[in-house]
């Protein structure tokens, strides 16, 4: 097996092995960087283990080279870290781990290479690569994790029962891998998964989070989700996603299957874009759909104000996750929120003021909009779908004309409150508030321009129907 190493990080090695060398510390480069390297992803980090004290060795490793790169370290953890450029190289003595059932918190003692590849969770995050004098550059596979690269398998170097039991993240990393790497998880081990995923409760949500994340920012979200939900692992970390799934019967007559949906709008947005949190507007545009739902007589299944109810999700559920609370979570608020109002709007002849209130609601984010909406189509029906994206088609024409004339996406009131206030001598009270209301919807309605003029007279006019004299 050979391992193709930049220049860089072969100098970096050789100085680690003559530093390991030097003190008589055998050492090991191991996990993920091994793996990628085999497999031919792309690596920025490094994690080296030692026979004995790793920051130690760390410190050894800094002073060789200049200037001298600072060595961040963790007295409690043993572990410590020093980054050479864009590359981080992080440095751990080897372990023997025992597990207590309350806490993914293992008590720890030195230990071997072989009881520190023991401690992995994967066969394929368990090899390691010597960097000792006498074997330079010989791979260790105690657990043949270089076939099951080859054959793209993820599975537990010692029974999966214990492991899975010992740390519960190991199942959200087993299930995050699959989905990065695309590789199947092994029967036995993902049998465990199911078996153990009570024991997620143990895990803290921030850890349980980041590996949403990370699935969320693969290439085909989907195979993560939905690994997520045969585990059972998604009724206790996201329950709210599993009430998507499936499809109610009524005379005959069911509705689509909104999980799956979900999982294909997601990977339909994956396919367009990274940004996270138009992955996660994708993941929650319909989740309010099981809360909405309703069999109308003579009408079917019908998921009325879902966008509404979903918007006010969002929140919720971004707090439980330990989500950010911020910009991001608004975006995603706001996409969900307007997900219908693309299609409405095709529903109707596509007047200019119906394109200018979708431009003021939508603001700058339009374009995000605009792409989930393309996502949202899921039809088998080659037709259907050459509809839906003519139709979308000539919604984009049309706004972008409308915004050309009109300039509403950053829209600003023509007519300032304070305008409002010095002209008529008046204080901030409801007066104020009912005309430039009146300005913002006469300019959305086409009833006057956008622009100071006829905002102006336009005021003059109001202000006049609430017997408002002007000041002189
Ligand atoms: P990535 O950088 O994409 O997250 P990685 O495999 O490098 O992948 P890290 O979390 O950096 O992941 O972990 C480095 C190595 O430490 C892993 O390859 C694995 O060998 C080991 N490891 C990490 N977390 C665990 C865990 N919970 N249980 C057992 N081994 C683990």
């Amino acid at each position: 097996m050979e391992i193709k190493c930049t220049d860089k990080e072969l100098l970096i090695f050789n100085k680690i092995a003559a530093a390991a060398e030097k003190l008589q510390l055998p050492c090991y480069l191991i996990g993920g960087f091994v793996r990628d390297k085999i497999i031919g992803r792309p690596t920025k980090d490094a994690d080296i283990v030692c026979m004995g004290d790793g920051i130690e060795l760390a410190h050894a490793v800094a002073a060789l080279f200049h200037p001298k790169p600072t060595v961040a370290y963790f007295k409690t953890f043993g572990t410590a870290q020093i980054k050479l450029d864009d590359f981080e190289v992080e440095f751990v003595g080897a372990r023997k781990e025992s597990y207590n059932q309350d806490s993914r918190k293992p008590d720890v003692e030195p230990g071997s290479i072989e009881d520190d590849q023991d401690r992995r969770d994967f066969t394929i995050n368990a090899l390691a690569i010597s960097l000792n004098k006498n074997d330079f550059g010989k791979l260790v596979d105690p657990f043949n994790g270089v076939k099951d690269i080859e054959q793209k398998i993820i599975q537990t170097p010692l029974p999966p029962l214990q492991t899975f039991s010992d740390d519960p993240l190991r199942m959200m990393r087993a299930i995050r891998f699959a989905a990065q790497l695309h590789f199947t998880i092994a029967p036995e081990t993902f049998q465990a998964i199911t078996d153990n995923a009570h024991r997620i409760k143990i895990v803290s949500q921030e850890r349980i989070t980041d590996e949403l994340n990370k699935i969320m920012l693969s290439k085909k979200p989907s195979v993560g989700w939905d690994l997520l939900f045969r585990s059972g692992l998604l009724h206790l970390i996201f329950p709210q996603m599993v009430d998507l799934y499936g499809a109610e019967y009524v005379d005959g007559k069911g509705h689509k299957d909104n999980f799956y949906h979900t999982l294909q709008v997601l990977d339909n947005i994956s396919a367009n874009t990274d940004d996270l949190w138009l992955r996660w507007a994708a993941l929650l545009h319909d989740i309010a759909k099981p809360a909405t739902k309703k069999f109308e007589e003579g009408h079917g299944w019908t998921f009325h104000g879902h966008e509404v109810v979903g918007a006010r999700m969002v929140p919720k559920i971004f707090t439980k996750l330990k989500l950010p609370l911020n910009e991001k979570m608004k975006l995603v608020q706001k996409l969900v929120l307007l997900h219908l109002r693309p299609i409405s709007v095709t529903k109707e002849n596509i007047t200019d003021s119906a394109i200018r209130r979708l431009l003021f609601d939508a603001g700058e984010d339009i374009d995000n909009l605009m792409m989930l909406c393309e996502a949202d189509i899921t039809s088998k029906n080659p037709n259907k779908v050459k509809r839906y994206l003519q139709n979308f088609e000539l919604v984009r024409k049309r706004l972008q004309e409308v915004e050309a004339k009109d300039q509403i996406r950053n829209w600003q009131p023509p007519i300032s409150g304070e305008l409002i206030m010095e002209k008529f001598g008046l204080s901030p009270s409801k007066p104020v508030g009912i005309i430039k209301d009146a300005i913002r919807e006469a300019i959305l309605d086409g009833i006057i321009p956008n622009d100071f003029g006829a905002a102006y007279a336009f005021m003059l006019q109001k202000a006049a129907e609430l017997n408002l004299s002007a000041v002189e």
